[in-house]
């Protein structure tokens, strides 16, 4: 690497350090002066994502000195601050799936994470529609998939019914889940946190 480069690295790392050490009181033994700095922690989280920031946190209030690197300049740089804030269910995956079983367990804890730290949510529901007799086999088909996910309070809606939910809706059925919503990711973010 040249050297501009290292140098630039090294203060960007040094930069996430300070910030990691306001964030979750870590503390550094060792930053060394050379271009290559060196810290004592009992782990290591590599990326300051929605993950990362909760696997730190969960580290951090074990007791254990945690200490989050980054590429990045701040937290939540990539993904996590760039996604759509919704929290699914678990509606789509394959029955018995660690994705299936992870978002439907996921979405309860994270309902009361929220709750519990006065982090902007909403439980806004969802209907999946169809607009074609064709469809209608593969909604019944995801229903009992869902159902088989574990999420709860499912129900078959008549077109008329759904369209009532939504005025500006067209369609023949539409599948309704009361329980996604969505989440202000930034809010969480900073809760992980704190
Ligand atoms: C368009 C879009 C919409 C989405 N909508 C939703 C949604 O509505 N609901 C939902 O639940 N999920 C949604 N997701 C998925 C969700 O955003 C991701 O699952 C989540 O943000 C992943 O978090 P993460 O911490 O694993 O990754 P990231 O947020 O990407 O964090 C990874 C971090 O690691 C750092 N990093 C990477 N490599 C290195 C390295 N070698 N050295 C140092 N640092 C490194 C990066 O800089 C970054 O900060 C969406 C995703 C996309 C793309």
């Amino acid at each position: 690497m040249a050297k501009s480069k290292l140098e630039d690295y090294s203060l960007r790392r040094r930069k996430t350090l300070k910030h990691t050490i306001r964030s979750f009181k870590i503390r550094i033994s060792s930053i060394s002066t050379s271009s290559t700095p060196r810290e004592k922690a009992d782990c290591v989280v590599i990326g300051a994502g929605v993950v990362g920031i909760a696997l730190a946190r969960e580290h951090a209030l074990k007791g254990r000195e945690v200490l989050v690197v980054d590429s990045a300049s701040k937290f939540g740089a990539v993904t996590s601050s760039c996604n759509s804030q919704a929290i699914h269910v678990g509606i789509y995956y394959l029955p018995n799936s660690l994705k299936a079983l992870f978002c439907v367990r996921g979405r309860n804890l994270l309902y009361s994470y929220c709750s519990e730290h006065g982090i902007l949510h909403k439980p806004t529901g969802k209907l999946i529609v169809t607009t074609s007799h064709a469809e209608i086999l593969n909604l019944y088909q995801l229903m009992n998939r869902a159902a088989q996910n574990g999420v709860d309070g499912l129900r078959m809606l008549e077109g008329f019914e759904a369209m009532k939910m939504e005025p500006q809706l067209q369609c023949l059925k539409a599948l309704f889940s009361p329980a996604p919503g969505t989440v202000d990711v930034h809010s969480l973010m900073l809760s992980l946190m704190a």
